[in-house]
């Protein structure tokens, strides 16, 4: 079963707090961008090139500078979920960089075979927490995010409607 859905929890959070600086969609959505490497290998090490920092902030990178045409859909996306949104090239591609880390930082613990200091094969982060462990840590994100969702677009509405009300 593919554990992407598990890590937005984490990614919503922290891009959901740290939305002044993180394109939230671009964040989000390295979550998939990262994991389409798992659904191409599909016996043996699963984990290879772009699950390490190295190779994976170039994907980061590239990720960036493909999300940033897409900026006006995503905008829209934004809006019909009542969250604000402003972005730029730079920060969508730093977000890029960072959701992909971020994933491969959470994968690392429980998957031997994510070299996250590639070229070194040393997996330092391996064993630190189990596999089952990290998913209750997940869904705790998720909660916490849907929480933090529920309060930013309810202060978005707020604004709105303040804002049409003094015009
Ligand atoms: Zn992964």
């Amino acid at each position: 079963m593919p554990y992407t859905p598990y890590h937005f929890g984490p990614s919503g959070f922290l891009g959901l707090v740290f939305r002044k600086y993180i394109d939230l969609p671009v964040f989000l959505f390295a979550n998939i961008v990262v994991d389409i490497e798992v659904l191409c290998w599909q016996h043996g090490s699963v984990h290879r090139a772009v699950h390490t920092l190295l190779t994976g902030a170039i994907a980061g990178i590239i990720w960036g500078l493909v999300a940033y045409p897409l900026r006006n859909i995503f905008a829209k996306l934004m809006q019909i979920i009542h969250l604000s949104y402003k972005t730029s090239l730079l920060k969508m591609i730093v977000s890029g960089v960072l959701g992909i880390w971020l994933h491969v930082i959470i994968d690392a613990p429980y998957n031997w075979d994510v070299r996250l200091f590639w070229p070194s094969r040393t997996i330092p982060l391996y064993g630190l927490i189990s596999k089952s462990n990290m998913q209750i840590v997940c869904i705790a994100f998720w909660v916490a995010t849907i929480v933090v969702y529920i309060v930013m677009a309810a202060n978005y509405r707020k604004e709105k409607t303040s804002r049409k009300t003094t015009d």
